[in-house]
């Protein structure tokens, strides 16, 4: 690391957001330097899923056009760049449980709103082996798969190999904050930028932030699955690079425990079951934190105080997609100084009453 020389921005936390940021800032030609920890319980669990269709009522993703225009042209770009291949765009199926649901997306995929999203809507089986698909169902587009790890192996090698990456935890009482630099050990930086997670709510400046965990967990599995499209339906299997699947994921925000867990187990081989119907064997389970937001949308910008100091956070359960976007209107805003509209709908100012708040508290 070149810790000598002044640069435009260091960035704490290496998980999809602040890979995705270096990345961005590093292509806009700036300066930069990445503080990560090997450990990792979110971005490194993460099936990588992309899809601008989910949720229990399928509905479209906030900004759904823009962030999924953006995910495209980001990894391709990102692969190049780093010369390694993570990037797998792939059809997502969905099959039907009712005939009123075939019905519904008969009509919707017709519309001009959906149709960008939506490859096919099929009335019957699709005859795939071990497919619970007796009703059919909706074949998406624009969906697919980032393998998270390796995409976050490839910016860490990227940024490694030319010594603006350093493997360590970062020790808040140690920053020093200037009117026009931030001072951290041996680095000095315009900006600083924190991209750490849920691990934010032990970030002296950044706690007041409404970072929610959401746990969730993932099984990988050994199996011979059908290789036309990702089967999605309560839970999703997606192919890894050793010939497994990872199969997920609950959603639990009660439970804050680091563990894995016998009822996450049993519930994901439930539904794994209602819609595969074909022999498994389970090989590893995995829990992770998902940084969400109370309105589902990215956390970004400046310290109410200390304009040097940044976020980016609250991607919540959809990070690979959403990272490309939000990194892309915060490197804006830093090169430009510009808020514009879209950026006020994901800028930390809404949140920063509950920093004045805590302040106040002291
Ligand atoms: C089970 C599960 C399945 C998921 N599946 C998908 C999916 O299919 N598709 C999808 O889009 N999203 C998925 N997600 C959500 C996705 O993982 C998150 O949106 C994303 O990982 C958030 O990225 P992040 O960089 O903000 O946080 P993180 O990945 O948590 O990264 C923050 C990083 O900062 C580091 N850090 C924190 N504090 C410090 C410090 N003091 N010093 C140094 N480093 C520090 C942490 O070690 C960590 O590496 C899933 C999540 C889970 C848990």
């Amino acid at each position: 690391m070149k810790r000598s020389e002044k640069i435009d921005f260091l960035i704490v936390g290496q998980g999809l957001a602040g890979s995705v940021l270096a990345l961005q800032l590093y292509q806009a030609g700036k300066k930069i330097a990445i503080l990560g920890k090997e450990e990792n319980h979110s971005s490194r669990i993460a099936a990588g899923l992309f899809n601008p269709v989910t949720g229990k009522n399928l509905s479209k993703t906030w900004m759904a056009n823009e962030v999924f225009a953006q995910l495209h042209s980001f990894y391709s770009e990102a692969e190049r760049l780093t010369k390694a291949s993570f990037f797998h765009p792939f059809p997502i199926y969905r099959p039907f449980l009712s005939i009123e649901e075939q019905n519904e997306w008969m009509g919707k995929s017709a519309s001009a709103e959906w149709l960008p999203f939506i490859s096919k809507v099929l009335s019957s089986t699709t005859g795939w082996p071990g497919v619970n698909d007796a009703l059919g169902g909706l074949l998406l587009k624009q969906t697919g798969f980032v393998d998270a790890n390796t995409f976050l192996d490839a910016v860490k090698n990227f940024f490694e190999q030319q010594e603006r990456y350093a493997c360590e935890t970062f020790d808040h009482s140690a920053l020093q904050l200037f009117e026009s630099e931030v001072v951290y050990k041996s680095w000095t930086a315009s900006k600083i930028i924190f991209c750490e997670g849920t691990e934010s709510l032990n970030n002296p400046l950044f706690n007041w932030i409404p970072i929610r965990p959401l746990k969730g967990e993932t099984l990988t599995i050994k199996a011979s699955l059908p290789e036309n499209a990702i089967i999605n339906r309560g839970v999703y299997a997606v192919p890894q690079t050793d010939s497994t699947y990872k199969i997920g994921a609950t959603y639990e925000p009660r439970d804050l425990s680091p563990s894995n867990t016998e009822k996450g187990r049993v519930e994901l081989e439930e539904k794994f079951t209602e819609i595969f119907l074909l022999p498994y064997t389970v090989v590893d389970q995995a829990w992770g934190f998902r940084p969400t937001s109370p309105d589902r949308r990215p956390i970004i910008g400046e310290h109410p105080e200390h304009k040097n100091v940044l976020t980016c956070n609250g991607l919540g359960t959809k990070g690979v997609s959403l990272a490309p976007f939000a990194t892309s209107l915060l490197t804006e805003f830093l090169l430009t100084g510009k808020r514009s509209d879209i950026y006020a709908a994901v800028d930390v100012s809404r949140y920063y009453s509950l920093y004045w708040k805590a302040v106040d508290k002291k």
